[in-house]
C-alpha cells in the first residue's frame, strides 16, 4: 500500500497522557487514537497488526478443533440473573435498557449467552465434545482504564468455550487449548510463561495465564529456574519452613511499645528484627463476621488464600472501628493472647516459631516471648501468606524468582459452574441427563498488540517480530531523482505481486523523515532506494532489529527477502 492513502498520522512529539512504551510508540505510529477513556479508534497499521495478530489464533484454534462463531455484544439480564453474576459482577458490567425497558448487559465474557446455546442446541453425549470460540469487541467498564490498549474498556478478545461429557474429557479440552495458547503466543513472537492462576470472577477449578514478561507488566508471577513452575504470585503455594525453633518456652512477658504500630517501629524499639514477630490482622467476611490472621512479621497475608481456607467469597480489611471494638486497642496494637470470641487462623510459618513478639491488645502494649499452644490456641494453620522471590520453590527447592508480566491469555476449567445453574444438559450413554462439564479460555488480541511492542521496540520505534507486523516491508525512495521513483514503483509493484506486504513511502518528504516514520512504524525489513545506489546497480535492505544492510540489485530482492521473511514458521 501507498502511504499517500494511508492514515498513518505519525507524530513526532512524545503524547503526554502516555506513560507505557507501547501507548506511546502506538500513537505515535499512528496506529491508534482515543475516542474516549479506554475507547480507542484503530487507525489503519493498528488494525493491521490486530488482523495478524487474529489470523495466528484463528489457524491455531482451528487446529485444535474449535469452531468460530459470533455472539452479540448485548446480552439479555435474564441470562446474567440466573447465574448470579448480574449482581455478583459489579460496577465492571456496563448495563443498559433499550425502548422497551428490558435490561441488557454489554459482554465482558460470554459464558452465559454460550450456555444458553447449549441448553437449547446440544441434547446428546454424541454431539461431544463441543468447543466455539468468537473474536469480538467485549467491554469491561474497569475503574482504571490505562496504558493505552493494554488495560481498555473496550478491547478485543478471542473467547472459546468447551463442553464435554465429564471432567476426564474436560481436561483434555483444557490441554488442547493450553498447547494451542503456547503456539499462538510463541508465533507471534513473545517470550511468556504460563503461570498457576487465581480463577477470580469467572469461576472454575483449574487455571494458568499466559504472561509476556515485561517490567511494565501490571501482574508479579514467580517462577523456578530448573522447573517449568511458575505462578501468578497471588497463587504461588508457600511451603512451610523445614525446621522449627525448638528453644524452650520463655514465661510470657509484657513491654511498653509506645507509638509503635508497625512491624518496624516495634523492631527498632525492642533492637530484633521482623521475623521475631507475628502481625495479628483482622479482617472481616462478607457476613461481617471478624476473623483474626496471624502472620511472620517479614511476610504478607494473601487474602485469597485467606478467603479460601475461611469458606468465603473474599474478605477485608477491618477497620480502625472494628479493630478497636474486637481488641480494645488502636490499629497496631491487636494480638492472639485473649482475643475472645473471634476465629483465629494463622499462618504455617508461625507453627515453626517459639517465643515471639505479638500485639498486646493494649494501646502502647506487645507481648515478648509468645507461644502458640500455651497463650492461645489456633483454629487452623494453613499457607496464608503471598509468596515472594527467595522462597523455595514447591516444585524444586531451589529459590523463586519473580518477574512482572501482561496477561494475555486465560485458561480456566470451569466445571459444571455454569451448566448446573443454567441447567445446560445432556443424555449420556445410558440416557440420564448429565451437566455438561465445561472450560473458558481468553485471548486479550488488543492486549496482545501492545504486550509484542513493550517487549520489541527500541528508541527509535517499533520493532515488529514478522509474524504481527503490519508489512513487511517499507519501501523508502530517499532520492527525487525519476530513476529512484521509477525503481521504486517496479519494486512495489513486483514484490506485491509476489505476496510481500510492501508499504511503499511514495510521499514527498526527505530522506530524514521518511526513515524516521520507518523505524519509528517498525516493519522488520527496509528497502532503501537511492541515486548513489543505483548508480552501483544496488538497493539497501535493512533489518530494523539488527540495523544490518545487504545492498542487492532489485531483480534480487525477492528471493532475499523471503529468506529473512521465513522465520518463526511452526510445524
Ligand atoms: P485482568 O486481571 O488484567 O483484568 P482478567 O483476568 O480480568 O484480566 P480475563 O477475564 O481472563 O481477564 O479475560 C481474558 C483476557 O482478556 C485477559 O487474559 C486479557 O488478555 C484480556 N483483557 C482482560 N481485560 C482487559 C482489558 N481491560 N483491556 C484489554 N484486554 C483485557
Ligand atoms: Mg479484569
Amino acid at each position: 500500500m501507498r502511504t499517500s492513502q494511508l492514515l498513518i498520522p505519525t507524530l513526532r512529539q512524545t503524547p503526554g497522557e502516555a506513560d507505557v512504551v507501547s501507548h506511546r510508540l502506538m500513537l505515535r505510529a499512528g496506529m491508534i487514537r482515543k475516542t474516549a477513556a479506554g475507547i480507542y479508534t484503530y487507525l489503519p497499521l493498528g488494525l493491521r497488526v490486530l488482523k495478524k495478530i487474529e489470523g495466528i489464533v484463528r489457524r491455531e484454534m482451528e487446529r485444535a478443533g474449535a469452531q468460530e462463531l459470533l455472539m452479540p455484544i448485548l446480552a439479555p439480564a435474564q441470562l446474567w440473573r440466573e447465574t448470579g453474576r448480574w449482581d455478583f459482577y459489579g460496577k465492571e458490567l456496563l448495563r443498559c435498557r433499550d425502548r422497551h425497558d428490558r435490561e441488557f448487559c454489554f459482554g465482558p465474557t460470554h459464558e452465559e449467552v454460550i450456555t444458553d446455546l447449549f441448553r437449547r442446541e446440544v441434547r446428546s453425549y454424541r454431539q461431544l465434545p463441543l468447543n466455539c470460540y468468537q473474536i469480538q469487541t467485549k467491554f469491561r467498564d474497569e475503574i482504571r482504564p490505562r496504558f493505552g490498549l493494554m488495560r481498555g474498556r473496550e478491547f478485543l478478545m478471542k473467547d472459546a468455550y468447551s463442553f464435554d461429557a465429564d471432567e476426564a474429557g474436560a481436561r483434555v479440552s483444557y490441554q488442547k487449548m493450553y498447547t494451542a495458547y503456547e503456539r499462538i503466543f510463541t508465533r507471534c513472537g513473545l517470550a511468556f510463561r504460563a503461570v498457576e492462576a487465581h480463577t477470580g470472577l469467572i469461576g472454575g477449578s483449574l487455571s494458568h495465564e499466559f504472561m509476556v514478561l515485561s517490567d511494565t507488566g501490571e501482574e508479579t508471577i514467580v517462577y523456578d529456574e530448573h522447573t517449568d513452575y511458575a505462578a501468578n504470585i497471588e497463587q504461588a503455594e508457600t511451603t512451610p519452613p523445614a525446621d522449627t525453633d525448638d528453644a524452650a518456652p520463655l514465661p510470657l512477658e509484657p513491654v511498653r511499645t509506645p507509638g509503635a504500630h508497625t512491624v518496624r517501629d516495634v523492631c527498632a524499639l525492642l533492637n530484633t528484627t521482623p521475623d521475631r514477630l507475628v502481625k495479628t490482622l483482622l479482617y472481616q467476611t462478607p457476613a461481617r463476621d471478624v476473623v483474626a490472621v496471624l502472620i511472620r512479621g517479614d511476610h504478607d497475608a494473601n487474602t485469597i488464600k485467606l478467603a479460601r481456607c475461611l469458606g468465603v467469597a473474599d474478605v477485608t480489611l477491618a477497620g480502625a472501628d472494628a479493630v478497636l471494638k474486637a481488641t480494645s486497642a488502636p490499629v497496631g496494637f491487636a494480638g492472639p493472647v485473649g482475643l475472645a470470641g473471634i476465629r483465629l487462623v494463622a499462618d504455617h510459618a508461625v507453627k515453626a516459631m517459639r517465643n515471639f513478639i505479638v500485639g498486646g491488645n493494649e494501646q502502647d502494649l506487645h507481648l515478648r516471648h509468645a507461644n502458640h499452644g500455651r497463650d492461645f490456641s489456633v483454629e487452623a494453620f494453613a499457607d496464608l501468606r503471598q509468596a515472594r522471590a527467595g522462597d523455595p520453590s514447591p516444585a524444586s527447592g531451589s529459590r523463586l524468582r519473580e518477574a512482572k508480566g501482561i496477561e494475555v491469555g486465560h485458561v480456566f476449567l470451569l466445571g459444571t459452574k455454569y451448566s448446573e445453574a443454567m441447567r445446560a444438559t445432556f443424555l449420556d450413554a445410558n440416557g440420564q441427563e448429565r451437566a455438561a462439564v465445561m472450560g473458558c479460555y481468553g485471548i486479550g488480541v488488543s492486549r496482545t498488540a501492545a504486550a509484542a511492542i513493550e517487549q520489541h521496540h527500541d528508541d527509535r520505534g517499533i520493532v515488529w517480530p514478522v509474524p504481527i507486523a503490519p508489512f513487511h516491508a517499507h519501501l523508502l525512495p530517499v532520492t527525487a531523482s525519476e530513476q529512484t521513483l521509477h525503481t521504486a514503483g517496479m519494486m512495489y509493484e513486483a514484490l506485491t505481486e509476489a505476496g510481500v506486504e510492501v508499504l511503499w513511502d511514495d510521499r514527498d518528504e526527505r530522506a530524514g523523515v521518511k526513515l524516521n516514520d520507518a523505524d519509528l512504524i517498525g516493519a522488520p525489513l527496509q528497502i532503501l532506494v537511492g541515486d548513489k545506489g543505483l548508480a552501483r546497480g544496488v538497493v539497501e535492505v535493512k533489518r530494523r532489529d539488527t540495523g544490518a544492510i545487504t545492498e542487492l540489485p532489485p531483480n534480487e530482492i525477492l528471493p532475499h527477502l523471503r529468506n529473512l521473511l521465513a522465520t518463526h514458521d511452526l510445524p
